[in-house]
């Protein structure tokens, strides 16, 4: 599967914020966008032209796009996917990318990022209700519990992971540090996504 293999810490610069793609470093000082808050590039520091509304939309859909961590296509077919649904597509696609397991094990702190996220189910340390399940992308449904495995448990990045989150920061997620699990109790609502993006201008780009 292809893969985006250029340094991802570019990807916020070009968004100009953070997108907390690096794990730990997102968190400190290190973090290349508390110096150069501006695209990368000989003349990123330069550049003042007027953005065309079609290159806001533009900027918006890859923000979200590189926040999940999804090439074009991926995320084109989880629009596909919200505009079927019923209710505000925008509002489903946003909901989709939410339960996606890379997604809710990152949430629920196991990891730092969701790229490590997508590493811990690839290598098989998790279980989704006590069955193995190695497909990032698997949509997890509510009632559904996410356990690392007994021969992973002692894993640092893990721990380390953990201790960034306080308990129940989000209310869609219950998650108990000392059994290392975690239950996707409801899909949540979009207020309650800690997401720094307008989906509605996704919609308008893909509508043209
Ligand atoms: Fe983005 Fe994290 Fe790199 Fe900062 S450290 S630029 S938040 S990926």
């Amino acid at each position: 599967m292809a893969r985006y293999k250029d340094s991802v810490c570019k990807l916020c610069r070009r968004e100009k914020e953070k997108l907390f793609l690096k794990g730990q470093k997102c968190f400190t000082e290190k973090c290349p966008i508390e110096t150069k808050n501006y695209p990368p590039g000989e003349h990123g520091n330069s550049r003042r032209t007027k953005i065309s509304e079609y290159g806001i939309q533009l900027r918006e859909k890859q923000k979200i796009k590189r926040i999940y961590g999804l090439l074009e296509t991926q995320f084109k077919n989880y629009f596909f996917k919200a505009n079927k649904q019923k209710g505000i597509t925008g509002e489903n696609l946003v909901k989709l990318l939410e339960r996606r397991l890379d997604n809710v094990v990152y949430r629920l702190g196991f990891a730092s990022s969701r790229k490590q996220a997508r590493q811990l189910i690839r290598h098989r340390h998790l279980t989704v209700n006590d069955v193995i399940v190695d497909i990032p992308s698997y949509i997890v449904t509510p009632g559904e519990v996410m356990q690392v495995r007994d021969k992973s448990k002692k894993l640092d990045l893990i721990h380390n992971s953990l201790k960034r989150i306080k308990d129940n920061t989000y209310s869609w997620l219950t998650v108990d540090k000392a059994a290392l699990s975690g239950t996707f109790v409801e899909v949540p609502e979009r207020a309650d996504v800690p997401l720094n993006a307008n989906e509605q201008l996704v919609v308008e780009l893909y509508s043209k």
